[in-house]
């Protein structure tokens, strides 16, 4: 297991500066809901995190080990796998195709494709059908096994329940807690829902406009604090009588 650290982190779009000096850091096995609303910079950290979007400034370190650096390939052979938003799987393949291209491009370890299936047992009849075919759950369920089959230290999963039925997420994330629960793996996820996200994190990170606006434990905030930071409100303050 390892942890993961990033240091004043800034990714651009040309002019358009997406993250402004994004901090976290993350112990071995904690998982992490980055919360946010639209625009405020989470799937651009992921990519950021995941080597698909360069950081402008900044350092982000595996295990204590710089990555900044190395290319999206490189970071999943360090330990950094990614479910990017969009889930994006290879349509005309079938299921297994799609996973088996993942196992044969990651890292050796236990999670193979037996194993996915049992953590997700929703694929087990989609297994030779085409991945075009598949419902947005089931979809995602696919992507996530896919980033398993790299058998990361560091799981990375953009938008979770994005376009999903409730039944979907539900299952989705009744995986997911099995993983958790098994303390294996880091996890980063962006979460819409907050409930979903206050329930399931370690910590959560509250982005606004490119800038972490609170981060710490689901408990030590109360809801009106974590919305007010959502839509980055601050309160107005208080002069001096
Ligand atoms: P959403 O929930 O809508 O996906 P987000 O929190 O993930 O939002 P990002 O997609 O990271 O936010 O976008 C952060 C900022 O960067 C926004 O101002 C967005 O318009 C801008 N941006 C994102 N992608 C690009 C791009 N490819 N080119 C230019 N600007 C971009």
């Amino acid at each position: 297991m390892t942890s993961l650290h990033v240091e004043n982190l800034v990714c651009r779009y040309g002019l358009l500066t997406a993250i402004k000096g994004v901090s976290l850091s993350l112990q071995p096995g904690g998982v992490l809901c980055v919360i946010g609303a639209n625009g405020a910079g989470k799937t651009t950290l992921m990519r950021a995190l995941a080597g698909a979007h360069p950081a402008a400034e900044g350092h982000i370190l595996l295990g204590g080990v710089d990555v900044t650096a190395l290319s999206t390939y490189q970071r999943v052979r360090a330990g950094i796998a990614m479910s990017p938003e969009g889930r994006r799987l290879f349509a005309e393949m079938t299921v297994r195709e799609n996973l088996i291209i993942a196992a044969e491009n990651g890292r050796k370890g236990e999670w193979t494709l037996d194993r996915v299936l049992d953590a997700f047992p929703q694929l087990v009849p989609l297994i030779d059908k085409r991945a075009g075919g598949l419902s947005g759950g089931q979809r995602q369920a696919a992507a996530i096994g896919r980033a398993l089959l790299a058998n990361p230290d560091v799981l990375l999963l953009d938008e979770v329940s994005l376009g999903l039925s409730p039944v979907a997420v539900e299952g989705v994330y009744l995986s997911l807690a099995a993983i958790k629960a098994a303390r294996a793996m880091t996890m980063v996820v962006v979460e819409q829902d907050l409930t979903r996200a206050l329930g399931f994190a370690d910590t959560i990170l509250c982005m606004a406009e490119g800038r972490v606006e609170l981060a710490g434990a689901p408990t030590e905030f109360t809801r009106a604090q974590i919305t007010a930071a959502y839509f980055g409100i601050h309160e107005p303050e208080v002069a001096d009588a």
